[in-house]
């Protein structure tokens, strides 16, 4: 039985799946489809939404809302739905209360990925976003709002950038203009940071990364908070009758989770990017371990970070845990114990030629298009995760020519030091 007042180390391992007497201690996988009813009426009333229950894994299924109630609980929300990739969270995130012809505002320092989905992608449905640098005063980002800004987006810890979104200015600006604060917290996990706490109104993640920790399985969740009033004026479609699904008026039927019910029987319904059940149950299995790993992580990338600042051959490291960061304090603010994840970047002297020899010299290290898990890896952003970003969007989004990203693991860090030192030694 979940009980509210556990802490997040104790929902981490068992909030989610509630066996019932005789069944399986371990959430199962329900690789089912579809599912058994006695009447044609109990399935109507399914489609009718007047019950609850699964119908068809499209839309929901066992074991992925075993992972969704963990996610929620872990991060204080009051539903989540899990999706097919980290990519399709931060879709959903906005096409749920934003449509074409209308505009929303996005931080500036983004997860590539993310930046090509809201200006290509989202730009030809008709979609418009403001990239902004996020460091402006409140009072100049509020000059960026339009009547038709639907919401804010914006990375707990920004992927590569490493800056720590500053939640006091962009809670107070979203209250005040009424709209809600979406945070990919993928980088940070509800062990470092509980946006919801700190004025977020819904959380977007790519599981793919901390929570299933072990790069085995691409995903996403959006988590909401159930805490943003949808009933303001600005978001009809939350508040008046939805013609495709008998006219159900979401914040009437659904009240504080509204939202995370249209994301998933309009948006998950009608595009098919749900989470899979098997992914779901990997997913669940890497949470159980999150607040094990997290400590791990953060210590250890404070430690090869401290390491390659002092070392010779290196021109400069970023990583909020030091202490000279421009956005350290922010992460003791923030961040629980000040933890910064395990990713950090940092440029060789002599460029990115230099730096390519030490990517092909590491040993332990592989190189890899991926972050956050157990093993410690390399990538090099500007000519591979955002590759498909001019040069000005990727020195926008924080990434140099120069910039190595490393994904520190949970190995033991006298073997990653060493492996970094014996890397810089070729050059
Ligand atoms: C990886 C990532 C995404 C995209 O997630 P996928 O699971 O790869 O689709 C979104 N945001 C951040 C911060 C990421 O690191």
């Amino acid at each position: 039985m979940s009980d509210k007042n556990w802490k997040l180390e104790t929902n981490a391992v068992q909030a989610g799946w509630e066996p019932k007497n005789g069944e399986p201690r371990v959430l199962p996988i329900y690789q089912s489809t579809t599912y058994k009813y006695d009447t044609a009426h109990a399935v109507a009333q399914l489609f009718d939404l007047e019950a609850e229950g699964h119908m068809y894994s499209r839309i929901s299924n066992p074991t992925v809302e075993a992972f969704e109630k963990k996610m929620a609980a872990l991060e204080g929300g009051v539903a989540a739905v899990g999706t097919s990739a980290g990519q399709t969270a931060s879709m959903i995130s906005i096409t749920n209360i934003c449509s074409a012809g209308e505009h929303f505002i996005a931080a500036g320092k983004l997860y590539g990925g993310t930046v090509a989905l809201f200006t290509n992608t989202l730009k030809k449905m008709g979609i418009e976003v403001t990239l902004v640098n996020q460091e402006l005063p409140l009072e100049e980002l509020k000059t960026y709002f339009k009547p038709n800004t639907k919401g804010i987006f914006a990375e707990t810890i920004a992927n590569p950038a490493m800056d720590i979104l500053d939640f006091d200015k962009f809670s107070a600006l979203a209250k005040e203009m009424g709209v809600p604060l979406i945070v990919d917290n993928t980088f940070a996990t509800p062990y470092l940071c509980r946006p919801l706490e700190l004025g977020a109104n819904i959380v977007v993640h790519s599981s793919t990364k901390y929570i299933d920790g072990h790069a085995t399985s691409v995903g996403g969740v959006i988590i909401d908070g159930g805490n943003f009033d949808w009933a303001n004026g600005k978001y009809p479609e939350m508040t008046e009758p939805d013609p495709s699904y008998h006219g159900v008026v979401y914040t009437e039927q659904f009240g504080d989770a509204a939202y995370a019910v249209k994301a998933r029987v309009q948006w998950i319904r009608d595009v098919g990017s749900y989470m899979s059940p098997m992914n779901a149950f990997l997913s669940n299995l890497g949470l159980e371990t999150l607040h094990v790993r997290m400590p791990r992580h953060c210590e250890n990338a404070q430690k090869l970070a401290e390491f390659l600042s002092a070392h010779p051959k290196v021109g400069w490291v970023n990583y909020p845990g030091l202490s000279d960061h421009p956005h350290h304090d922010r992460a003791q603010k923030y961040l629980r114990d000040g933890g910064c994840s395990g990713v950090l970047t940092f440029g060789v002297k002599g460029g990115a030629a230099e730096g390519e020899k030490v990517m092909n010299s590491l040993r332990l290290a592989a190189i890899v298009v991926h972050v956050a898990d157990v093993r410690t890896g390399v990538l090099h952003p500007a000519s591979m995760t955002h590759r498909q970003l001019t040069a000005e969007e990727q020195i926008a989004a924080g990434v140099t020519p120069d910039l190595i990203r490393v994904t520190v693991g949970i190995e033991n860090i006298d073997d990653i030091i060493a492996d970094f030192d014996q890397a810089l030694q070729q050059i």
